[in-house]
């Protein structure tokens, strides 16, 4: 930092050590936990938040909420969490209605163009049933057109993965509203406690870092969170919502991040929208299911960190591998 007269008032070095978050040098290296709260219903593994779900008749959502409440009252965390859904939808708003280019690439933004055709065939009933998909793949591209310009929206997980919940619970709300259960604010509220649950488990055991793990920890990750966000609004039970949680990450194992120009454009925008249905995909076929599964959230989660570890750097958000150097650029 400088003065007025160029001298140079402060210096300090940050590190963005992924997942959101920034350390000074004095952090780097220091346990984080010194200052931990100790919360009511506190997890370390899927296992053990189902078990704490299930000794108090709890919904995943529930649990979270009570050790939030043990930090503020329930009135500031819905409040934070409707803020949150609110910035998610206008960064979904502004996103549908900007035109132009993406900066440096200079590619053509897509949200604007597809939001366009969409309400023209804005009709119901659907003539095809698919074009669900189409106004899901539009939130999460208008979503990650903005992240690419800059603009204001919610980190969830990550930057890079941004488009992916907000995407699911605006198909939650268009989609399903009437069907379900829980009024509008409080289907949103619990989508995103749910949702944190499951954030919270990679974050802990595994990376929410594409620079750590590859795309899988990003995007990933997402999927999962929305997955198990969607299960429990859809009225799945914890062990179906785990599932769900879990076949969202089961089939993003391996995704390598490979980001063209060192751009969150190619292939990070798209893989959002692709990403967004699976964990759609991923909700229903769980609650088809009666919760019983082979592959545990907490394996397939342990599985995502020893591929990530075995990852090769150039597939960790360095751009010196994959679509980063198989493009050819005219
Ligand atoms: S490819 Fe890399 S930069 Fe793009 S979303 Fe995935 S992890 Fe983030």
């Amino acid at each position: 930092m400088y003065g007025l007269d160029e001298k140079l008032l402060l210096k300090k070095t940050y590190y963005s050590v992924g997942g959101g978050a920034v350390l000074d040098e004095d952090e780097v290296g220091k346990s984080r936990d010194k200052n931990k709260r100790v919360l009511p219903f506190d997890f370390s593994s899927a296992k053990e938040l189902l078990q704490k779900c299930k000794d108090n008749s709890f919904k995943i959502s529930t649990l979270m909420m009570e050790n939030e409440k043990s930090m503020r009252s329930s009135d500031e965390v819905k409040k934070s969490l409707l803020n949150i859904w609110a910035t998610m939808q206008e960064s979904i708003l502004s996103g549908c209605k900007s035109t132009g280019k993406l900066p440096i690439t200079g590619m053509r933004k897509r949200a604007s163009e597809i939001y366009n055709k969409l309400k023209k065939r804005d009709s119901f009933p659907m003539v095809d049933p698919l074009e669900v998909m189409d106004w899901v793949d539009l939130w999460a591209l208008a979503v990650n057109e903005e992240n690419a310009c800059g603009n204001r929206i919610v980190t969830a997980p990550t930057n890079g993965a941004a488009g992916i919940l907000p995407a699911v619970i605006q198909y939650m709300n268009k989609f399903l509203g009437s069907s379900l259960k829980d009024f509008h604010e409080d289907r949103v509220i619990n989508f995103l406690l749910t949702a944190g649950a499951i954030g919270l488990l990679y974050q802990r055991n595994a990376s929410i870092s594409g620079a750590a793990v590859g795309c899988q920890g990003e995007v990933g990750v997402a999927c999962s969170m929305a997955a198990a966000g969607l299960a429990e609004i859809m009225g799945g039970t914890i062990e179906q919502v785990e599932n769900a949680a879990e076949i969202g990450m089961e089939h993003n194992l391996g995704l390598t991040c490979d980001p063209v120009g060192g751009l969150v454009q190619i292939p990070c925008i798209e893989r959002n929208a692709m990403a967004a249905m699976k964990a759609i995909n991923a909700a229903r076929m769980a609650l088809n299911g009666d919760g019983k599964h082979f592959v545990s959230l907490d394996s397939v989660i342990k599985t995502m960190l020893e591929t990530g570890k075995d990852m090769m750097n150039k597939y960790k958000e360095t751009s010196l591998g994959g679509l980063a150097v198989n493009i050819v650029e005219c």
